[in-house]
């Protein structure tokens, strides 16, 4: 889900408002409007694409009071995500037309191109952000936003709070013991499915220690040499991963916190073919996927 090279987020014209209105009224400006926790695109027979019409075409869509973001600059030209939340249903307006369907972040995500991918979860999750944050967690008051839509500050003058946007991190580790790697499986995920081993950063915990506390609460298993190797935006709805590789002591395994409803070892060979019944890991650009690829199938000409 990288950003396309196109995709500029211009945040030094997030405080300019001129700019921002002139771009409103910029008949070439483009819209991502998002529909509460869906985004709008239409399918053809050549595969699905977002729909991001113009402000010529869509002008309509930016009436009312709809909530607005300053997204940056789009194959040259500003685009604002816009929030459609209000109307009873995202694909009824006149400004869209008859083929666009609204769909949540995944389905488009497994579907689009990573630079459309990208410039569609961040529309999605910073409106999102501003649905959450329409009165001061401080105070009770409510909210307005200001740069741009990068930032709100609470409407009681005795308080005044600015809130910005937040990220959850969590935490994303492929522990190896000799030729063997630890994978966990979620109840709620698809049959056969099996990952690394994930959870939220606590606070006051380095990333480190978040690391060895999470694989010793989800297995028991207690591991060292922790090393960064990536990260990912993880919008669902506002994580950010940060991928990790650990070295276990041991290998015997205590399922904890009922996070997981099973955790085992499996050796590179059983992971570049395996034997049980529907087993597979994430593959494509996810950091699990790019981990496994590079520390446990030798995928990755760079791999250790
Ligand atoms: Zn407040």
């Amino acid at each position: 889900m990288r950003a396309a090279p196109d995709f500029d987020r211009a945040c030094q014209l997030r405080e300019d408002l001129d700019f921002l209105e002139a771009q409103l009224q910029s008949d070439a400006t483009r819209l991502i409007p998002v529909h509460r926790s869906g985004n709008l695109l239409i399918s053809r027979e050549s595969g699905v694409e977002p729909f991001m019409p113009t402000v010529g075409a869509a002008s309509s869509l930016l009436e009312g009071d709809a909530e607005l973001v300053w997204l940056g600059r789009l194959e040259g030209h500003g685009c604002f995500a816009v929030d459609i939340s209000h109307l009873p249903d995202g694909e009824r307006h006149p400004a869209i037309p008859p083929e666009v369907e609204v769909r949540d972040l995944r389905y488009l995500l497994a579907r689009l191109p990573a630079g459309q991918a990208h410039v569609a979860a961040y529309a999605s999750g910073m409106l999102g952000w501003h649905r959450r944050q329409r009165f001061c967690g401080a105070c009770g008051a409510s909210t307005r936003p200001r740069r741009g839509g990068h930032l709100r500050i609470c409407s009681a003058s005795s308080c005044g709070a600015e809130l910005f946007p937040r990220l959850d991190p969590a935490v994303l580790v492929l522990v190896q013991h000799e030729d063997s790697f630890l994978l966990g499986r979620q109840a709620r995920w698809p049959k056969g499915m099996y990952s690394c081993l994930a959870g939220f950063v606590e606070p006051m915990e380095t990333l480190e220690e978040t690391v060895v506390r999470e694989v010793a609460e989800e297995t028991g298993v207690q591991v060292t040499d922790v090393r960064y190797q990536a990260s990912q935006p993880w919008p669902f709805p506002s994580s950010l991963m940060i991928g990790f590789t650990a070295r276990a002591l041991s290998r015997e395994i205590h399922l904890g916190d009922e996070e997981l409803e099973e955790a085992a070892w499996f050796t590179r060979e059983e992971l570049k073919h395996p034997t049980r019944p529907d087993f597979y890991t994430p593959k494509g650009e996810s950091l699990s996927g790019q981990l496994l690829a590079r520390f446990a199938l030798g995928e990755d000409p760079s791999a250790e």
